[in-house]
């Protein structure tokens, strides 16, 4: 079970202050696309996505889209955002992230995984040996491919909270 306990929990990105990861040693994050920056149906970027990463720009945090989706789904979208991107990343896999981290010279310790999944994005950056912050979903609708994921998701999740394993970003600042 504890490849599924997130560092962190918040209800969406959104309602993060970018302290919390500053407080965190957090440079760069690794942001998944779908349900977590906006819903699979938004084609180019939502005026609040655009806001968040300005603010987090603001705060010095780079932000990495990292997402199953194919190459064509988040090529357009990250590049409206100005932010870098990873497509078919194959979450719950950690093999393209690491490649990432190497490639930039990135560590580890300075990255954070934001994700509203547990099967693919809390499952990889705790692969990944990434600290992890889950999300709930911004928006009802999911891609049809992630139906099935949710019926995992779903129980795993209920048994976290009720472990009290989905500790709130609010309580994390500051762990290192
Ligand atoms: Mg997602």
């Amino acid at each position: 079970m504890s490849k599924f306990v997130p560092f962190a929990h918040a209800k969406s990105l959104y309602e993060i202050d970018p302290e919390f990861f500053k407080s965190n040693g957090v440079t760069t994050l690794f942001v998944d696309l779908d349900n977590t920056l906006d819903s699979y149906k938004c084609h180019s970027p939502s005026d609040n996505a655009k806001e968040l990463i300005k603010k987090l720009k603001e705060a010095g945090l780079d932000a990495v889209i990292i997402s199953n989706n194919r190459y064509k789904r988040v090529l357009p979208y990250a590049k409206e955002l100005g932010v870098d991107f990873m497509s078919s990343t194959g979450k719950p896999f950690p093999r393209k992230i690491n490649k990432y981290v190497l490639e930039k010279g990135l560590n580890k310790e300075n990255i954070m995984v934001v994700g509203d999944q547990l099967m693919t994005d809390t499952l990889a950056g705790n692969r990944a040996k990434i600290r992890v912050v889950l999300t709930e979903k911004i928006v009802k609708e999911d891609q049809p491919t992630t139906h099935f994921n949710r019926i995992f998701d779903r129980p795993i999740r209920k048994h976290l909270r009720k472990k009290g394993l989905l500790v709130d970003w609010k309580d994390k600042y500051g762990t290192r």
